[in-house]
């Protein structure tokens, strides 16, 4: 509750001037409202004790007077209470966002994009929910409850303490179905979240669903979550169902006091018929609130249960972040590895590796799937710190580092190739936003894109991804380097960058990226020996070990793995000659 209250000050904070109006709106409201019984009351004994047409008329026109006044405060209340919580509801999310951006690769690793959906829509939703009419219907009930009572108790103590006696109850009532409602609404909510992953990971891999024919396994499992979470639905409805008629029989009960008690009290002359249709009208004036007082209590614990969920993403601290004091990236210098060891849940996927770069030296890594080359080079831009030893570039430990800094000097080509529904072109010159047409066009000319442009219809400005033209595998990873190139980084890396092309494309863009590479430093990684014999360097990486390095004829001497690989390769070319 306090962590909840600490979390939600800044945000009301920026809103006190609007919330103060809104909070003048309602009590103004209230007071308005609560006055209209004593009116009515004036206007009942001075008719019943007079009766005179003119009398009537006067009060009525008051009551008349004085509902309309009143309902613009309540229109205003609620415009400015309710627009707020939207101001909010629009500030968390923009805030969330900006957060997700920063969090590391770990958290998405350990998270589903479907949980993180389902908090971002219909968390926010709860939350807003409760910060709009649960907060604007709770100051509106209590306050009317106060003005009613204090105004009963004046007129009658005596009647006005017998009609509260079932209050107790209704809090009690209160508190009790309020927890259990908080519970099963906190399971109704991580059940969605499961739903939302499914539905996610369904529709993202929905070509590999269909060529394994699981649509109806799918569909099986998928119904088995949604019933699921119909039953915790139901689960929910059955005690907020509970809770209402609960409330207005205790409301019930309220109401035959007062007309069992006061109508005695009438007829031996102790109140008057007045303070007996005013008793009548507070009390029918608070079913209202009685009722919605179990609607808002609803509305503020599933608020409150979709809050915690929602801290939960927004407390999570990125695990790689600037230290409080970054040093300057170099302008150039070696990249060094020192003892590094990266740990996956206790398997080394790097063990105690060493390895110096030079400053503009080529160098290639091969290794089997698994061998740890990826997590090699994912180092370098720090997508991944390493759990022993350290990374140097220019003699000081990459965490001294801002790490948008040092990316903003590396162009990475990962593995698997993202594109986002834009432009070739806006694709190409994603992170560079300076960028000329012809900066672009000769980035992807370098890159090796050249021969597919010209069969595209729009050319660099054909759309591409799911709105857009698929590109083939190749397409994509020629995209991606040429990406990369754009950047002019000092540092360029290509992660199995050329797998998805054929030898002869291969060699063209090996050709484009010579004239990239010199002065750079690049680190190839490959599993086939056409793309890195060229290389200055080149290390075969075996269990997060370097078990060979030198150069391609080097390794061809040496007779290990990577002159095993070149036979293999070798007798494939030849077999694909005949
Ligand atoms: P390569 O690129 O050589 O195929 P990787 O660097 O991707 O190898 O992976 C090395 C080892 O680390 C593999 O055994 C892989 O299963 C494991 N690994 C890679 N990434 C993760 C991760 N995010 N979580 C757990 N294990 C991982
Ligand atoms: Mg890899």
């Amino acid at each position: 509750m306090r962590d909840a209250w600490e979390f939600l000050k800044p945000y009301l904070g920026r809103y006190r001037a609007s919330l103060l109006a809104g909070f003048g709106a309602l009590a103004a409201k209230d007071l308005l409202a609560t006055s209209l019984p004593l009116i009515i009351r004036a206007g009942v004994d001075s008719i019943s004790s007079r009766f005179a047409l003119s009398t009537l008329m006067k009060f009525c026109a008051l009551l008349i007077g004085l509902a309309a006044i009143k309902g613009l405060f309540q229109y205003w209340m609620r415009v400015i209470l309710i627009g707020v919580s939207r101001d909010i509801e629009y500030d968390m999310r923009n805030d969330l966002f900006a957060h997700l951006l920063r969090l590391s690769p770990d958290f998405y690793a350990r998270t589903r994009t479907g949980d993180i959906m389902a908090r971002a829509t219909n968390d926010l939703n709860a939350v807003r929910m409760m910060l709009g009419p649960g907060i604007m219907y709770w100051f509106e009930t209590s306050l009317t409850f106060v003005l009613a009572i204090i105004v009963m108790a004046w007129v009658d103590w005596r009647l006005t303490a017998l009609a509260l006696l079932p209050a107790p109850l209704v809090s009690l009532a209160v508190f009790w179905f309020g927890r259990i409602i908080h519970v099963r609404f906190e399971r109704l909510q991580a059940m969605f979240s499961d739903i939302t992953s499914k539905v996610q990971e369904s529709l993202a891999g929905v070509r590999v669903l269909r060529a394994y024919v699981q649509e109806e396994a799918e569909l099986r499992q998928f119904e088995r979550l949604n019933r699921d979470y119909i039953a915790q639905s139901l689960r929910l409805a059955r005690v907020s169902g509970m809770f209402l008629p609960l409330l207005q029989s205790l409301v019930g009960l309220t109401f035959l006091i007062v007309l069992w008690v006061g109508g005695l009290r009438v007829m031996s002359g102790r109140i008057t018929l007045g303070t007996f249709v005013m008793f009548s009208t507070y009390m029918a004036m608070l079913i209202w609130p009685m009722i919605a007082l179990g609607w808002v209590v609803n509305l503020v614990q599933r608020g409150l249960a979709s809050l915690k969920r929602m801290r939960e993403i927004l407390q999570e601290r990125p695990s790689i972040a600037a230290p409080p004091a970054p040093r300057p990236v170099p302008a150039g210098g070696d990249i060094e590895f020192r003892n590094v060891s990266v740990i996956y849940r206790g398997t080394r996927a790097l063990d105690r590796l060493n390895l110096t770069i030079r400053q503009g030296e080529t160098v290639a890594v091969v290794g089997r799937t698994g061998s740890g080359k990826s997590t090699l080079v994912r180092l370098i831009p720090r997508l991944l710190d390493p759990d022993e030893g350290q990374v140097l570039l220019g003699g000081v430990d990459l965490r001294e580092f801002d790490p948008a800094e040092l990316r903003r000097i590396i162009g990475m080509v990962p593995q698997e190739t993202i594109l986002f529904s834009a432009t070739l072109a806006e694709n190409i010159a994603f992170g560079v936003e300076q960028a000329t047409r012809e900066q672009i066009a000769q980035a992807a000319e370098q890159a090796g894109l050249g021969p597919d442009l010209a069969s595209f219809p729009q050319g660099l400005d054909t759309l591409i991804g799911e709105r857009g033209l698929t590109l083939s595998g190749g397409q994509k990873q020629r995209t991606a380097i040429a990406r990369a190139i754009l950047r002019d980084p000092r540092i360029l890396i290509l992660d199995d960058a050329l797998s998805s092309v054929d030898t002869l494309t291969e060699e063209r863009i090996l050709q484009g990226l010579a004239s990239v590479m010199r002065g750079r430093t690049t680190i190839l990684i490959s599993h086939r020996v056409s793309t890195v014999r060229q290389a200055d360097r080149i290390l075969v990486l075996e269990d997060g070990r370097i078990v060979e390095e030198g150069t391609h004829a080097e390794l061809l001497a040496a007779g290990g793995y990577y002159a095993d690989l070149y036979q293999k390769q070798l007798l494939e070319e030849e077999l694909e000659a005949v």
